[in-house]
Order: structure tokens, then sequence, then C-alpha cells
């Protein structure tokens, strides 16, 4: 498989080669096309299979730029701190040579100044649950203009017992979103909480 099969835009590209992305890892390869359709996927991927650009990609490609949208598009859910930073730090390399805003709204961090850049206008979100259920209470994460949510990790986020405030985020973002699932294994915990909150979803493993 080549990026230049997946239809990217020639930002997107460029930001690929400068990231020394040379073609897309299997799962970028059957994840990207589908999640570009508005399609629900499940994703079976570990860490290291290059999970992280395959939501990325689709979700960058389809940003509406900060003057047109202020309030979040996309949020990112993930069960650590660490992989908060990490997937944002890859998220802003993807965006290479796009203004982007990015919240990474994790624990242990100054609430302020996230609340600070909640109100100066965030285009991607990038959080643990219990954070990002704290914001939504304080109602400084607004999530009408919420389009794709993606549940990282999702096995350990459940295993961890961030069920009850995944599914308050799932269920404060609008109906008719995009919910793109990424899990290393598939057990019943991980299958129900898909069946409830997503929507015919496709499931790859790679
Ligand atoms: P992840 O599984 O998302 O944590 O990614 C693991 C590592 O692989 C990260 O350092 C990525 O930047 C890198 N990576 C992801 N996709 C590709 C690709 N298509 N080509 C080369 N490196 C990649």
């Amino acid at each position: 498989a080549k990026f230049d099969d997946l239809d990217l835009s020639p930002v997107m590209r460029r930001a690929l080669k400068k990231a020394g992305f040379e073609k897309p890892s299997p799962i970028q390869a059957e994840l990207i096309p589908p999640a570009l359709e508005g399609l629900d996927v499940i994703g079976q991927a570990r860490t290291g299979t290059g999970k992280t650009a395959a939501f990325a990609i689709p979700i960058l490609e389809q940003l509406d730029s900060l003057e047109d949208c202020r309030d979040p598009q996309a949020i990112v859910v993930v069960p650590t701190r660490e992989l908060a930073d990490q997937v944002g730090r890859e998220v802003e390399r993807l965006a290479y040579g796009v203004p982007t805003e990015i919240a990474v709204l994790a624990g242990g961090k100054n609430i302020r100044s996230q609340l600070r850049q909640l109100e100066n206008g965030v285009q991607i979100v990038v959080g643990t649950p219990g954070r990002l259920h704290d914001h939504l209470q304080r109602r400084s994460l607004r999530t009408k203009d919420v389009w794709c949510v993606v549940l990282d990790e999702a096995d350990r986020m459940l295993d961890i017992g961030f069920r009850p405030q995944i599914e308050r985020i799932l269920r404060r973002c609008p109906r008719d979103r995009q919910t793109l699932l990424l899990s290393a294994t598939l057990p019943p915990s991980v299958q129900l909480l898909a069946e409830s909150y997503m929507v015919d979803p496709l499931v790859i493993d790679c």
C-alpha cells in the first residue's frame, strides 16, 4: 500500500514526508479510507502499529478551520496522561504547515491553562476520561460541534474503570458523529461499549 492510494491532500502528503512516513502501516491502509468516508470503525491494534496516525490523518483531513469553528470538532480519549501527551505531539506533527489548535486535557495538569485554551478556541481535544469529564461538568468543554470521537486503547480504559466517564462523554456528543475505537483486544466489555455507542462499525484486525 502507498499513501498515494489513500487520496490525501497535498498538505497531508507533505506532513507525512516531513515526518518520514514512507508508506502506510497495515492499520493505516485499512482504517483511513473508511474513516474518511465517515464510517464507524473498530481497529484492533497494539501500540507501535501506527494507530495514532491512522485516526489522526482522517481527522486532520476533514477539520474545519478555527475561523469557521471555535469549539472542538474531534475528541480523542486515551487512558493515561503520558499517552495524551504522546498523541498530542503526533497529531501536532501531522498537522505540519496547517495552523491547528490542539488541547491536551490530562489530569495532573493546570486546569486554568486548559480553561484558557478552550476559551481561545480549539479544534482537536486529546484527553484522559477523568479530566475530560471534569471539563464537561464545568461546561468548559463544548461538544455541540464534535463530529468525531476516538476511543484509543479502549480495553485499557475499561480495565482502569473509566466506563462511566467514557459513556458520559459519548452521550454528550452529537448522535450523528463518527466513532473510532482502537483496542489491542476485543473482550465482551469493549464489544458492549461498541454495540451501545457505535453504528454498524466496520471491524479491522491488524
Ligand atoms: P503508534 O503505534 O501510533 O504509537 O506509532 C508508533 C510509531 O510509529 C510512532 O513513532 C509513529 O510516529 C511511527 N509511525 C506511524 N506511522 C508510520 C508510518 N507510516 N511510517 C513510519 N513511521 C510511522
